[in-house]
């Protein structure tokens, strides 16, 4: 571009050589456009007495042009043509940005293209005006060199070329900028949600560090429920997608002026001022705003968050513990059962410690076969008989204490300490089957499947060389398995059901009713058994929701031919009242709690001898 220049008069050159030096000075020292621009308008007027220059930039977001520098013009003409968008009659300028094209105003008075403005250039004693796109190497628009003079002017060979030297100053410098600009803006987005990366989030905080706002502001730690799982079972590119979604309706809760970036995996951070909307207040909405399930490919993904909130005072607080807290608070929004937020607090420092004690004591019962089952029996209503027996871990030799399977198991399932476990009580069940012989003969024993241990590649065979190993028939045992959101589709966790039912193996819905389970389950995956989890069965007979879901559960279930467990059967009259509405089967304190295998093997020997007798 610079050799199509030609050379103006000696002592203008020289002039021009050293604008020229001093511009490339201010943008290669990173000095703000609108500085840098400012002295190229300074530079122009000095070059060529009499003329007032005004510097516009194109904003490609909101294509307008926008204010960037000036020299004697004064701020008001700066304020009234910033925001001006490029027409084909929008003075000089503005046709010049629409047109790419130098466009010269001989006579604004008389100029069509003035008809609009004739009244603002009068009132800045505007007489004849000469506009130049700045368009960058590629041919993109970046903005418009305009020139006025207060009388009528035509430019001469000489005015114009000096014009272009100036041009293409401003050209260098705002498509730097705009190179400065994408590479900032590369370095602080994350590529794949658009939300700001941890990058952003240190600026943000040095920047309040340095001022910090009065009324301190909130952290919040968002956090996917499950998200791993999702990844697995959908594969990596569908679960970008939803990771995208969900980043975009977190995205969608946040108000001006808060932040919101992706802080790694599936994990954001959002950070409020105090003082603005209260964010105890809007953190159901975030959670709310989870409820509809999410597109992906032709699949509906039901997916939760958790989040953990704490206020953070940048005056006396550093960051990272803030944030560590918000970490905590939101580990123990997944441990009472995920899908809400909780406000950091002394009981989340205890929770942390607790979790992770838990944790240990799990790992070091693993390590040393020390998880064993409880047996508890499962009856036919109709006759009493029992027909199944359910295996429920426990932590045995941990002393006086007693950690419940509801507390470590879902901590065990944070990693892979639910494979070990799970498998632990596979072989045990089959050892079980295969060394209690006549006993038991016709009972089916029921093992709980962690839907992490569908997940792992290589589970059905290891389950399937389980039984070989031990002599078991695979269809004296019934895997129970939740969570039936993963179970839709073509999942890796469906194939690996079907794999195993192919085996021999039963399989149960378990918790029917708590998750999302539907119809179409029941429909895709053969499951021999459906069991209504206790809370339903606890609030039979209130007349409310319990009585209607077991109903519901029991009706949905005959559709599909599938016989019904009702678990935590804790009184006759729940059983009647079950038999009664057409359940099959029933378990629960009402029969037997969950006992060592010695004490349940007795009393279901007994059971069977005398319910045999009573026929
Ligand atoms: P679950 O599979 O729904 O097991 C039934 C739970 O109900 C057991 O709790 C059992 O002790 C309890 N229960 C049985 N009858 C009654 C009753 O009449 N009243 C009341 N209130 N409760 C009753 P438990 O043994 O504490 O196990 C809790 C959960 O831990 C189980 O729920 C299951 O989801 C999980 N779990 C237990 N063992 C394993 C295992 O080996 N692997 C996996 N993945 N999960 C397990
Ligand atoms: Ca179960
Ligand atoms: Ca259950």
């Amino acid at each position: 571009m610079a050799n199509t220049i030609q050379t103006p008069s000696s002592l203008v050159a020289e002039q021009l050589l050293s604008a020229q030096q001093q511009v490339l000075e201010l943008v290669v020292r990173g000095a703000p456009l609108s500085e840098t621009l400012s002295a190229i308008a300074r530079f122009s007027e000095a070059a060529i007495p009499t003329m007032k220059a005004s510097v516009l930039v194109f904003d490609p977001v909101t294509q307008c042009l926008r204010k960037g520098g000036y020299a004697s013009l004064p701020s008001t003409f700066a304020d009234a043509v910033d925001g001006m968008a490029p027409g084909p009659a929008t003075g000089s300028c503005g046709t010049a940005a629409f047109r790419k094209e130098r466009v010269i105003s001989e006579d604004v008075r008389t100029d069509p293209l003035w008809g609009a403005f004739r009244d603002f250039a009068a009132h800045y004693g505007i007489q004849s005006a000469w506009s130049s796109p700045v368009l960058g190497a590629d041919g993109r628009l970046l903005g418009v060199f305009g020139m006025y003079y207060g009388d009528c002017r035509t430019p001469s060979t000489d005015d114009l070329t000096i014009v272009d030297r100036f041009v293409h100053l401003a050209a260098i410098a705002i498509e730097r900028q705009r190179f400065d600009a994408d590479r900032d803006h590369e370095a602080t987005h994350d590529s794949l949600t658009g939300l700001g990366n941890r990058r952003m989030l240190e600026r943000a905080v040095a920047h309040w560090e340095r001022t910090p706002p009065t009324g301190g502001l909130t952290v919040a730690l968002i956090d996917l429920d499950h998200f791993k799982m999702h990844n697995e079972n959908l594969g990596h590119r569908l679960a970008d997608q939803l990771l995208q979604s969900a980043a975009a309706r977190i995205a969608a809760c946040t108000v001006p002026g808060e932040l919101v970036i992706r802080y790694g995996g599936d994990q954001f951070v959002l950070i409020t001022s105090a003082t603005g909307t209260d964010p105890r207040a809007r953190f159901p909405r975030v959670i709310e705003s989870f409820n509809a399930p999410f597109e992906v490919a032709d699949m509906r993904v039901r997916l939760s968050v958790s989040a953990g909130l704490v206020e953070w005072n940048p005056a006396n607080t550093n960051f990272e513990d803030a944030l560590y807290q918000a970490e905590q608070a939101c580990a123990s929004a997944k441990a009472r059962g995920r899908e809400r937020w909780i406000a950091f607090g002394p009981e989340e420092r205890e929770t942390a410690a607790e979790r992770r004690r838990v944790a240990r004591v799990l790992t070091d019962a693993i390590a040393t076969h020390r998880v064993v089952p409880h047996l508890q029996p499962i009856v036919d209503l109709a006759t009493g008989r029992p027909v199944a027996f359910e295996m429920l871990a426990r932590l045995a030799g941990t002393g006086s204490e007693s950690i419940s399977p509801s507390v470590f198991i879902p901590i065990a399932e944070e990693s892979s300490l639910i494979d070990s476990l799970g498998m632990s009580m596979l072989r045990q069940t089959f050892r079980l089957l295969a060394t209690s012989g006549s006993r038991i003969g016709g009972l089916t024993a029921n093992v709980n499947v962690s839907l992490r241990q569908l997940l792992r590649d290589g589970f059905p065979k290891l389950a399937i060389e389980a039984a070989q190993m031990n002599g078991v028939s695979p269809e004296r045992v019934c895997l129970e398995v939740t969570e039936s959101q993963w179970l839709e589709g073509d999942s890796p966790a469906r194939e690996a059901l079907l794999e195993l039912k192919a085996a021999g193996f039963r399989l149960a819905l378990d918790d029917f009713g708590t998750g999302y389970a539907s119809l179409n389950q029941l429909q895709e995956i053969p499951f021999d058994h459906v069991k209504i989890d206790k809370v339903f069965v606890s609030r039979l007979g209130d007349g409310g929701r319990g009585t209607a879901l077991c109903e519901t559960a029991l009706r949905m279930a005959a559709a599909y031919g599938i016989p019904v467990t009702a678990e935590g059967v804790e009184t006759e009259d729940q059983a009647r009242m079950l038999t009664a509405m057409g359940c099959d089967r029933g378990q629960g304190y009402y029969w037997s709690r969950p006992a060592p295998a010695d004490i349940t093997l007795g009393w279901l020997d007994t059971k069977l001898r005398t319910s045999v007798g009573t026929r």
